[in-house]
């Protein structure tokens, strides 16, 4: 499988707290969702896959917060598409 490495900074990154470094919103906040969208808008599994780990490394941090809401800030909105099973494996 071809693994894109994504090593952009986005205007809209998250700070060491999973805020946003630009607006202070909760990250991924509404711009940087745009961003990571437009990045990889071919292939959007790949944005779904990439927000997993996202997730995975946030989690430490934000080990108080709802699972679901991570889920619904970090995964829901990225719509992936129907998954076969070694991108569901990703996710889980
Ligand atoms: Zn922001």
């Amino acid at each position: 499988m071809n693994r894109k490495v994504v090593a952009v900074v986005l205007a809209h990154a998250p700070t060491e707290t999973w805020d946003c470094s630009a607006c202070g919103a909760l990250w991924p906040c509404e711009p940087a969702r745009g961003e990571l969208r437009e990045l990889h808008a071919d292939d959007p599994v790949e944005l779904a896959v990439h927000m997993a780990h996202c997730l995975g490394r946030a989690a430490g941090v934000l080990a108080a917060e709802d699972p679901h809401h991570l889920y619904q800030r970090f995964i829901s909105w990225t719509q992936p598409p129907a998954l076969d099973s070694d991108h569901a494996a990703a996710l889980r």
